[in-house]
């Protein structure tokens, strides 16, 4: 076949194909115009403006987007469903700073042309409303009528004429079910209009419109929900020099709140929805050792940044943007959601109804409740730890005093609300973690030289791979030398791993090095390893007094709750809890 140019009418389904792939895509484009549209008039009272969704079938058989937006005037109804006609911006200049969710005039022409259209509109000024209709691209008919105000575009049999297309949509509740998600978005992001979705002639959804995100979070995740989040902070940070500042700001889960998947983080960029993989990625780390693998947490979270710092104009339906300096964006997401949970994770409460005690069960179990010898000496809790810097300080945990220990394994205490049993091996995980992590961005790391070099001989696969990280294991104190082609003799490594078996820790963390998919980055993993093979063992006996230097080591931490894997550090029995137990309520 020799090369020719397309007819007009194919070219133009072709590029339709690019917008709207399916129903979700075109409400997705409604509702912006109608956002923006909202935005184009004056108003200031809540809410701000009011935006109808009602689907049927998925939104294969019908899409109406209604608002109360500053409406199309009736002699430009046949202009806005041209494509290229927009109102939103003039010039390339104006691609730089684009404040409206539209700007290249495509999507009304993109979705007459695969289906039905049908747009009524009225502005302010006008007398009357109007109306045009087009199939498959073409005016089909076209005049006044009667209409209160703003605009409504109904989109009926959708890919009527892309039978391909129309094969392709997942089935009715599916595609629903995308719909729905997308106006959870829009009301997250926009709390100031009132959203409602309609499917199948039921509402399925609403958003007040008050103005506030707490209100659109709670009607999207429900106020249980929205009880475990923290606020997140919009601290501003400089980009660089003379570069303008990022603020992130919005709600971040709790760990008690973790999903399955990723679908419950909302990235905004400049109050633009984006599906950003690097972005959750980093609200995903954010978390790294707060939820245990494959959960994910649940986040609502708008950046703003100066307009010259984001692109938005990358992608056919404008979900993705690119990020000037991408590395210092994801930065500030995750220390702004590390601060949020550092701020407010509380102690995980005793959920289950702790089993009763019968009688005194039997005299052994009693004496495991020890009072130790505060002189036994068998658990160095190490050099008094300085406490983080002011920015995350504040107490996370109440003040505890230590009673004793049950089964060699668990500290108990009592706090000012009742008892607390505290996990004595993650615990002590997160205290070493925190303690490592810092002294390795300061080179402090306290070493200990081993008396004879200790030798590991290495697959050619992680010989390569540790080749590449020498520096950085020395950081933590773990000094390989190469020895030999596939040898390694290790000199040194961090003193409070005296007593563990160094090659098995020092082999594991090769091993973290070679998992190339698993989540979080290998520095990550290998700090978590390194606590772990340092920690006291669950069945190890300790003394009060080293069970007191574990806990106030542990109330230093900005994150005491919770291990370096994610798994709560502690269970608290209430005082209400114990005395209804004890049937005194
Ligand atoms: P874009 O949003 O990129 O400008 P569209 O094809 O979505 O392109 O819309 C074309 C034009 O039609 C818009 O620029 C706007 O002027 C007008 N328009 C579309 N929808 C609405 C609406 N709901 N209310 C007011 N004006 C609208
Ligand atoms: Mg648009």
């Amino acid at each position: 076949m020799s090369i020719r140019l397309l007819a007009p009418d194919v070219a133009a389904l072709i590029a339709a194909g690019e917008v709207i792939g399916r129903p979700a895509d075109a409400v997705k484009e409604l509702v912006e115009n109608a956002i923006d549209a909202i935005f184009a008039r004056p108003g200031t009272g809540l809410p701000l403006g009011r935006v109808q969704v009602e689907v049927r079938e998925g939104g294969a058989l019908l899409i109406r987007v209604t608002d109360d937006g500053c409406g199309i005037a009736g002699d430009e109804l046949a202009l806005a469903v041209q494509r290229h006609a927009t109102s939103k911006i003039e010039s390339a200049r104006d691609l730089a700073a684009v404040g409206t969710l539209g700007f290249r005039g495509e999507a009304l022409a993109s979705i007459a042309q695969v289906a039905h259209l049908n747009v009524v509109s009225k502005r302010a000024d006008e007398p009357a409303g109007s109306f045009i209709a087009l199939a498959g691209g073409a005016i089909t008919s076209q005049g006044h009528r009667a209409w209160g105000g703003g605009t409504s575009v109904s989109v009926r049999n959708l890919f009527f004429n892309v039978p391909a297309r129309r094969q392709f949509l997942r089935g009715a509740a599916s595609e629903t079910a995308y719909v729905a998600h997308l106006i959870c978005q829009y009301a997250l992001c926009y709390p100031e209009i009132q959203f409602t979705l309609e499917t199948e002639g039921r509402v399925a959804f609403r958003a007040p419109g008050s103005g506030r995100v707490e209100d659109a979070i709670a009607a999207v995740y429900g106020v249980d929900a929205l009880q475990q989040m923290a606020a997140v902070i919009p601290a501003e940070v400089a980009l660089g020099e003379d570069a303008p500042g990022i603020a992130v700001s919005g709600y971040a889960g709790q760990p008690s709140l973790s999903h399955a998947n990723r679908s419950h983080i909302s990235l905004f960029v400049n109050r633009r929805w984006v599906q950003n993989r690097a972005l959750v990625f980093a609200v995903v780390e954010a978390y790294h050792d707060l939820l245990p693998p494959g959960r994910h947490p649940v986040a609502v979270l708008n950046l703003t940044l100066p307009p010259g710092e984001v692109d938005v104009n990358v992608h056919p339906t404008k979900a993705e943007v690119r990020f000037a300096r991408e590395r210092a964006a994801f930065g500030q997401v995750q220390r702004a959601v590390r601060g949020a949970l550092a701020a407010s994770v509380p102690v995980r409460e005793l959920a289950a109804r702790p089993a009763p005690v019968t009688a005194f069960d039997s005299l052994e179990e009693q004496q495991e409740l020890s009072f130790a010898d505060p002189t036994h000496t068998a658990f160095s809790p190490g050099q008094a730890v300085a406490p983080e810097p002011a920015s995350v300080g504040g107490r996370r945990l109440p003040l505890l005093r230590v009673i004793g220990q049950v089964g060699s394994a668990f500290v108990v205490a009592e706090g000012p609300s009742g008892l607390y049993l505290i996990d004595q091996h993650r615990a002590h995980e997160r205290v070493l973690y925190d303690r490592l992590a810092r002294e390795g961005r300061n080179n402090a790391v306290d070493r200990q030289l081993l008396l004879e070099p200790l030798p590991l001989e290495l697959t050619p696969r992680q010989t390569a791979l540790v080749e590449s990280k020498l520096a950085a294991l020395a950081q933590w104190g773990l000094q390989l030398e190469p020895f030999g082609e596939r040898t390694y003799l290790l000199r040194a490594m961090p003193a409070f791993l005296k007593g563990s078996d160094p090659k098995a820790t020092v082999l594991e963390i090769v091993d973290e090095l070679a998992e190339e998919k698993a989540a979080g980055d290998w520095q990550e993993r290998a700090l978590i390893s390194l606590a772990c093979h340092g920690a006291v063992k669950a069945g190890q006996p300790l003394a009060l007094e080293e069970m007191r230097q574990l806990i106030v080591q542990l109330e230093q931490s900005p994150l005491p709750q919770t291990c370096p894997h994610g798994a709560p550090t502690m269970v608290h029995l209430s005082q209400a809890q114990l005395e209804k137990e004890f049937l005194r309520r």
